[in-house]
């Protein structure tokens, strides 16, 4: 007879045990939290389910990828449809006036090329999804668990207890963020502005007051965020209108404004014996792209992955796998940052030379299809 040889045991945690500890409850440590639970691992959230007492007045651009992560986690479907507005067409602005670059749904051969999703109604059907997730316990102090995954945004404080350093680069810009009423239909359209040293975005986020609705996104530089900031409404309005130029129609404010401080780093290491780090507190991006919860996403569904096929004997917090994972997500992470971090270098460049030329780059990529697919592949996370 030949001896059979031994059936591999994934191995469990101890009883009583956690297997991962996530501790933030944003929207990253939350899908991650979920996406875990999912394959039956014993998770702990650290973290509160209860709604914030100030509602996020954000709007985040959200590609293909993440759509999909959210579909199999259960939570897209619990996102009304009036909270989630999907964009049909892309159209980014030079300086001159003249030039743009313009990205279609239709000539794409897609059924959309992003969706802009309400920040409130996201985080809140993550949250609900999490009081129901099976294997899915939230406590309230840190466990013991063998991956403790460290999703708690970009000013964590345990990242440098644990011995990773995140090198900050400052902008010296904010980012306003407001919801405006459109006179004219936005008809799916996102629009971007690069008006050297401001870059504003306006992607459609219908309400459910308001069909026509649009989320304003708006990096300028500091001081000026902060007389924009304490503009009174009808002046702050006619600003978008100069700097707008009427192209998006009429805007009105719906609400109030809010400001974020505008920086970008990585975290080194990511990783160590037993923990990792996701999402904001892992890299932060410039919002000019919309990626950095696109990439936070991103690496919820690798590590998902890495552990899904994680050899039997391994422990979900067993460095060789955060490796595999880290590997996986290396390149992605940093060409998002080097591309942002060129485009604001490009577009805040003072010199009419500069300008001149990056104008024309607009309109020769515009007319380059190949490199606009490639371009649109990239942007939708493949
Ligand atoms: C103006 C603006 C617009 C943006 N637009 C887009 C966009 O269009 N598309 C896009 O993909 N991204 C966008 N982003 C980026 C996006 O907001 C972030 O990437 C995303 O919110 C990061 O999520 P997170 O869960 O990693 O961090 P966070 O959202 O910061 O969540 C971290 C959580 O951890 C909690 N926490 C902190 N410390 C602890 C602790 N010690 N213990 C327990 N919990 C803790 C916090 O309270 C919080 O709940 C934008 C960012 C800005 C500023």
């Amino acid at each position: 007879m030949t001896p059979q040889a031994p059936t591999p045991v994934a191995k469990a945690a101890a009883p009583g045990r956690h297997d991962v500890l996530v501790r933030g409850a944003g929207a990253v440590g939350l899908a991650a939290a979920l996406a875990l639970a999912r394959q039956g691992l014993r998770v702990a959230l650290l973290g509160s389910l209860q709604a914030p007492s100030a509602p996020d007045i954000r709007a985040y651009a959200l590609n293909r990828a993440s759509v999909r992560l959210l579909e199999g986690l259960r939570v897209w479907e619990a996102i009304a449809q009036a909270s989630r507005t999907p964009v049909h067409e892309m159209r980014i602005e030079g300086d001159d006036g003249t030039s743009a670059l313009e990205f279609s749904a239709w000539k794409s051969a897609l059924a959309e090329l992003a969706w802009i999703v309400d920040a409130a109604a996201l985080e809140a059907a993550l949250r609900q999804a999490a009081r129901f997730a099976p294997h899915l316990e939230v406590v309230d102090t840190a466990v013991p668990a063998s991956l403790t995954l460290l999703a708690e945004g970009r000013d964590s404080a345990t990242r440098a207890a644990l011995g990773a350093r995140m090198q900050r680069h400052a902008f010296g810009h904010h980012a306003i963020a407001a919801r405006l009423a459109t006179t004219r239909a936005h008809a799916g359209v996102a629009r971007q502005w690069f008006r050297a040293p401001d870059v504003l975005a306006l992607l459609p986020m219908d309400t459910p007051q308001h069909d026509h609705a649009y989320a304003l996104v708006w990096s300028v530089p500091e001081a000026r965020a902060g007389e924009l900031l304490a503009l009174p409404d009808a002046a702050f309005e006619a600003e978008l209108a100069q700097a707008t130029g009427g192209a998006a129609g009429g805007l009105g404010l719906l609400g109030a404004r809010a400001g974020w401080p505008l920086w970008a780093g990585r975290a080194e290491p990511l990783f160590g014996h037993g923990w990792l780090l996701v999402g904001d507190a892992a890299h932060v991006v410039h919002p000019l792209a919309g990626q950095g919860l696109n990439l936070g996403f991103a690496d919820v569904a690798s590590l998902a992955q890495v552990l899904a096929e994680r050899e039997p004997w391994r422990e979900p917090g067993d460095p060789r796998l955060l490796a595999r994972h880290a590997r996986e997500r290396a390149a992605d992470t940093l060409a998002m940052m080097a591309v942002t971090g060129m485009l604001l270098h490009l577009f805040a460049h003072p010199s009419p030379w500069v300008r001149q030329l990056r104008n024309r780059g607009l309109g020769w990529v515009n007319r380059l299809a190949p490199m606009k697919q490639a371009l649109t592949r990239a942007a939708l996370g493949r």
